[in-house]
Order: structure tokens, then sequence, then C-alpha cells
């Protein structure tokens, strides 16, 4: 018999809360990973970087389970039918694995859950992701924050040694199931194929998170962690690097309970990942939705050098900063009134580090309808961003170098027009309450 770890957005041996339960269970523990067909054929871009680094990560374990004389097994298809054929073919007590705060994924999660205990298969489900989930933060009342600066604090009253403490996996590795190495389906197997995609490396700059508050707004340095990719698919553990914020810089250890807070409001709101606005009076806006205006967003010709900047880098490379993030995403909602929704499916589309709670997030924040949102009348002035954060052009130069052209294209809309314009779209929309 065997007790089953199924990986899905933790991809690491080390610090692992699932892997870590199914090791000190009775039986030799195999690990698993599903390529979800669901998910992979909805992808419409068959070169994408994150299958590609999800494939490459998965070499990776597989060399390290090899020397450990075990080997992960990688299938590829719907979750419930490859559950299906792994229980006949291996006698399994127990399945581990770690909590996902998706709708899609708590659905299949329950779906697997019945199935598994049909079969008599305990089916045990772990927090990892997260340093605090579901109601471990809640307020007097035992309701859930919707303002961050409350949460935090919470949060970091509550944190404690226990909270932050690693999974020592590694005392048990001599518990992996013993068999041959599992071959693994290539990326066109999957049908899929190579980018030429540079990942960010796994380490933590300490040097330079020592200076994260001073740095972490200038988007023509590389001034944060850039750790993005390895939170999203649990290459790296949240706990190691929450251990170590707090004795590196408290401004990083803020980006990190933003990241918990999120997770925190998509267990609590579900509605926001039905395409709901988490403040639902705001879907009564009237979007413009100018289709030209948006591919001109999207390819990085607005006519304002930041917010092209910002989009020619996330096209070219998969990632943009998160000031810059902020700007585009307030650009698209408020100076060209397109549903915000629809910027949120590009970056999905485009960014390594996607991950829906975080974007969303984002995205609601810029629009205002979101928790904690700045409130709608703050508008973002292209302009005035790109004087205070990037007053020497480093950074758009870099990704636009024909600004310094006397025939650079006229921006778009006009800054005081489209300020006017959406403010009297969000006051229509919100009056009607
Ligand atoms: P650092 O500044 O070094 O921060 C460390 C880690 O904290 C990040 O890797 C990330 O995991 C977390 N973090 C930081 N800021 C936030 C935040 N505001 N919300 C949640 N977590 C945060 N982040 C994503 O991980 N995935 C997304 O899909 C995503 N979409 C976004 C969309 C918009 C419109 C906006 C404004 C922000 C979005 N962010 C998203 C948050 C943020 O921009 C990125 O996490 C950050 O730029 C990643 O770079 P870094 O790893 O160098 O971050």
């Amino acid at each position: 018999k065997v007790s089953i770890f199924w990986y899905r957005r933790d991809l690491r041996l080390d610090d692992n809360a699932g892997l870590y339960y199914a090791l000190r269970s009775k039986y030799p523990t195999l690990p698993i990973f599903i390529f979800d067909s669901e998910i992979l054929d909805d992808l419409g871009n068959k070169h994408d970087a994150r299958v590609e680094f999800i494939y490459k990560t998965l070499l990776d374990l597989q060399q390290q389970l090899t020397k450990l004389g075990s080997s992960i097994i990688v299938r590829y298809g719907k979750p419930l039918e490859v559950w299906k054929s792994l229980v006949e073919e291996f006698e399994i007590a127990e399945v581990h694995t770690n909590h996902d705060y998706e709708n899609y994924a708590i659905k299949r999660d329950k779906q697997i859950g019945e199935l598994l205990n049909a079969h008599g298969i305990g089916f045990y489900t772990h927090k990892d992701q997260t340093i605090f989930e579901k109601n471990e933060i809640l307020t007097g009342n035992k309701t859930p924050y919707t303002v961050f600066t409350p949460y935090s604090r919470k949060w970091k009253e509550q944190l404690n040694d226990f909270y932050m403490k690693s999974y020592p996996t590694e005392k048990y590795f001599t518990d992996f199931l013993k068999i041959e190495s599992q071959p693994i389906p290539s990326l066109n197997e999957i049908g899929f194929f190579e980018t030429e995609q540079d990942f960010p490396k796994k380490i933590i700059d300490e040097k330079l998170i020592e200076k994260y508050d001073t740095l972490r707004d200038i988007p023509s340095i590389q001034g944060t962690s850039r750790l993005s990719v390895h939170l999203r698919f649990g290459t790296v553990s949240v706990r190691k690097l929450v251990q170590r914020a707090i004795k590196l810089n408290q401004t990083w250890l803020n980006e990190l309970i933003w990241r918990d807070f999120y997770m925190n409001i998509l267990h609590h709101f579900p509605h926001i990942n039905e395409g709901e606005a988490f403040r639902r009076e705001y879907d009564a806006i009237e979007w413009r939705n100018n289709e030209e205006e948006f591919q001109a967003w999207c390819e990085g010709k607005t006519g304002y050098p930041i917010v092209d900047a910002g989009m020619r880098e996330l096209n070219q490379t998969g990632f943009m900063h998160n000031r810059v993030r902020m700007i585009t995403a307030s650009f698209l909602v408020k100076h060209l009134l397109i549903d915000w929704r629809w910027g949120e499916a590009y970056f999905a589309e485009k960014l390594l580090d996607y991950d829906f709670a975080a974007n969303n997030g984002g995205w609601q924040w810029a629009a205002g309808s979101g928790c904690d949102a700045a409130p709608y009348f703050r508008i973002f002035n292209p302009t005035a961003q790109t004087k205070k954060f990037d007053p020497e052009l480093k950074y758009v130069k870099r990704w636009v170098p024909e600004v310094s052209n006397f025939d650079y294209p006229e921006p778009i809309v006009e800054h005081t027009f489209a300020r006017e314009r959406v403010l009297k779209a969000y006051k229509t929309a919100l009056d009607k309450k």
C-alpha cells in the first residue's frame, strides 16, 4: 500500500505540509502530478512559459527523487478520470494534498475526495500556500477582514513560531516509495512547445530586500525580489520567506501579507471568482469597451510612454513591475473606461506569476470595486506617476526607445477629459444604488 502526495501549486520537496504528512504516514509515499487537460486545453497560446516552468520543475523534482530511489508519476488528463485509473493501478491507503482556494479547485477536490472515500481511501488536505487561511484571522465580530491594514495588524499579532515553522520533510526522505524513475510526458505530448523564456532565480537577494522599502517603487531597477513565479508554483515555501522577511524588511513582509490577504478574500468571497465585482454595485458601470483602444493598450501603443513601457515589458517578458501594473491597470479602467475584467484576462494570459487571487485583487483595487480599494475618484495621472517614479525615463526608454523621437504618437485620450468622463460614469452607476 502507498500514501500518495498530489502535487499542484507546491512544486518542491522541502518544507511542504502535505508532502510531510504523506511521508509521516505508515505507508511509503508516491508523489504524483496531473497536467489538467481542463485547464491546459483552454490556453490558446501553446507556447506558454508557465506550462514550461511547471514541466522543467517536474524534471528537476524527478532528478531529486531518482537520487532518493523513487519517482514522481506525471499524468495528463481530467483529474477525475486520472484518479479513477490511479485507484485501479495502485493500492492506495491515503492521499495528501495542499489547499487551493480557487472555486474550480475546491469543486475538483470535493469530487476527488468523494471518489477516493468511496474506495475507502482517506483524502487529507493541508494548509501550505499561506501562513493563515480560512477563519484563522477574523475581526472581533468573527467576520473576515476586508481592509488590509487591520488585517495585517492582526496577522502580525497572531504570528508565532508555530505558524512559521518549516515542515522537516528531509527527515523522512527514506520513506518515499522505492520504484524506478517513471517517464514524464514531454511538453509536445501535452500539446505545448518550448519558449525562449528566462525564469527568475529562486534565491532571495538579501542585500536587496534589506533596502526594499526604498527601492520597490523604482521600475528602472530590479528593486523587488522577483520571487512571484516561485511563490505562484510553490517552488519556494512562504514560511521560509516570512522567516527571512521578519529579519530583513518589514515592508517586504507586508507584501507577503498582501498575498495572504487576497487569498483570504477569495476564500470568504467566492463570488469574485465568478466574474463579479467584490462590491457588486460597481457592476452597474457602463463601460465603453472600445476594442481598438483595448488593442492599443495591449500592444503598448496608447501614446502614454509609461503605460506603453509597462505593456511592452509584460508582452516581452511575462513580468511587469508592481508600480507599473497599477498605472497600466488604472489607465485601462479609468482613462479608457474599459471593463477591468478585460485587463484582468489579458494579464492572466501574459503574467508568468499569474495568480487569480492577487490579479483579481490588483484589478479590482485599480477599478475601485475591490476590497480596500482607493476611492474611485482618485485617478492616477500617468504623467505625474512618471515624474515621480521614473523621472529620468530610464524605465520608459528601455521598453519604448522611440520615446525621444518627435513623432511619438499622440495620447489616445487626453487626461483631463478622460478623468471627467470616468467620474461621470462611476457617479451615474453608483448613484443608482
Ligand atoms: P515583491 O515586491 O518582491 O513581493 C514579494 C511577493 O509578495 C511577491 O512575489 C508576491 O507573491 C507577493 N505580493 C507582492 N505584492 C502583492 C500584491 N499586491 N498582492 C498579492 N501579492 C503580492 N501578483 C502575483 O503574484 N500574481 C498576479 O497575477 C498579480 N497580478 C497583479 C495585477 C495588478 C493589476 C496589480 C496591481 C498587481 C498584481 N500582482 C500580482 C501583485 C504584484 O504586482 C506582484 O506580486 C509583484 O510585482 C511581483 O514581483 P516580485 O516577486 O518582485 O514582488
